[in-house]
């Protein structure tokens, strides 16, 4: 029987994985883009027509109300809802899904709009209802979380017995021209690097102020590049499950040029939160200054260089102490070559195909939620491979 699937959220992502399931449309079947902008679903859906001759279908959702989200389910009828709206939806959509009885899957963790905070334990706490109404929730299908997750399952199922440390390294060496933009949505981006660091070490998570920890590190076919530490959210799921495990951390890189900027509106009070008084209006800098900057979908086609996400790893391997780094590289214009989005949206899109192709082929099942380190890497390794995301692993 022909396979229908829904995807929520027409921005830079939504626009990767229209792209990504019409080129696997045996997969997908009918596909749906749903946003709370009819024409941003109507334009991708256009290119998409364009580039592949799959004509895809269009929606308008309000994802923050469970009822419209219902509605819209059971009128498509989709096997799989594919999340990639904004993280302030997930507990929505993962509602709409448990009362429609569908397959969910998301790239990121549920945030709250009033605290900068990412945590699973929202998304974890609806496992029983997910069993209750047997079906399966996949989180973190992006590329970090996700590919992420999947590289260190990877690197526990074939090089190690044990793994002792991981450091999670992200380096986006792109350059789109502009003094200052972020290559996704700019409200998440900020929240996410302005927020206290922390890292995982000894079975205690240890929290240092935001940038305060720099590492240079190499990255192949990129080369050295100052590395902050961040918190980021996979390293909550991995901690459960990779065994062995004695430190985890997160670095990503940022330009001298971006720090500044940050500083400079973190010191003015524009990475803000918590609404201000202007003229009689309510408003939040945060999403002021989102307003203000460039539209991430808009970067495609101005961004050159590339992109190194990979894990590096240390442990034992048959007694003996092993080092491996696995890796992958995206160049920004060949992404928009392909889909028409630069290469953040292209690393995150992919790997949401990826997963929710393994779900619609029943390659990875289940009831109720899961991490993606949870489920074999391999069927998702080979996919990485062939769909766009080749990987290399380097023994150190
Ligand atoms: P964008 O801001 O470009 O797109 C988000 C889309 O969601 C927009 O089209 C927006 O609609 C839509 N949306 C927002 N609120 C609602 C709502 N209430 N109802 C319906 N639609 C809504 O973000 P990105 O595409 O860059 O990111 C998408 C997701 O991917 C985010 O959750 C982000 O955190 C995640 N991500 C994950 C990564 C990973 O590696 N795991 C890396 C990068 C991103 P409108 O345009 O009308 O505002």
């Amino acid at each position: 029987m022909s396979k229908r699937t829904l995807i929520i959220g027409a921005g830079g992502v939504g626009n990767v994985v229209s792209f990504k399931c019409a080129m696997n449309i045996d997969t997908f079947g009918e596909i749906t883009l749903a946003s709370r902008t009819l024409s941003k679903c109507d334009a991708i859906a256009k290119n998409v027509l364009k580039k592949t001759n799959i004509a895809i279908k269009t929606e308008k959702v309000d994802a923050d109300s469970v009822n419209e989200l219902v509605e819209l389910i059971n009128r498509v009828k989709p096997n799989i809802v594919i999340n990639v709206a904004l993280p302030y939806q997930d507990l929505t959509i993962m509602d709409a899904s448990i009362e429609c009885g569908v397959d969910y899957l998301d790239t990121a963790n549920y945030e709250h709009p009033d605290s900068a905070k990412f945590e699973y334990k929202e998304q974890w706490a609806r496992d029983e209802s997910f069993k209750k109404s047997e079906i399966m929730g996949l989180l973190g299908s992006g590329f970090d979380p996700g590919v992420t997750n999947v590289f260190c399952a990877y690197a526990q199922k074939h090089y190690f017995d044990e793994i002792h440390t991981i450091d999670i390294l992200d380096c986006n060496a792109g350059d789109h021209g502009y003094p200052f933009a972020t290559n996704f949505n700019p409200e998440i981006n900020l929240r996410e690097v302005s927020a206290k660091g922390r890292y995982w070490q000894n079975g205690e998570w240890i929290e240092t102020e935001p940038m305060e920890i720099m590492q240079v590190w190499d990255y192949p076919e990129i080369g050295e590049r100052d590395s902050y530490l961040l918190y980021h959210e996979e390293m909550e799921s991995l901690v459960k499950h990779i065994k062995g495990l004695k430190r985890i951390r997160f670095f990503m890189t940022f330009g001298e040029s971006y720090l500044t900027h940050m500083k400079c509106l973190k010191n003015v009070g524009m990475l803000g939160i918590k609404e201000v008084e202007h003229k009689g209006m309510k408003i939040v800098p945060m999403e002021f200054l989102s307003t203000l900057l460039p539209d991430p979908a808009s970067l495609g086609e101005r961004t050159k260089g590339k992109t190194n996400i990979g894990i590096y790893a240390k442990g034992l391997k048959d007694g003996k102490e092993r080092t491996i780094y696995i890796y992958q590289v995206s160049d920004h214009e060949k992404c928009y070559e392909e889909v028409m989005s630069q290469g953040v949206s292209y690393t995150t899109g992919v790997p949401a195909m990826i997963g929710a192709k393994l779900m619609l082929e029943g390659k990875w099942s289940g009831k109720g939620v899961f991490n993606m380190e949870e489920f074999d890497p391999d069927p998702f390794m080979e996919e990485l491979m062939t769909q766009g995301l080749p990987w290399r692993v380097e023994e150190h």
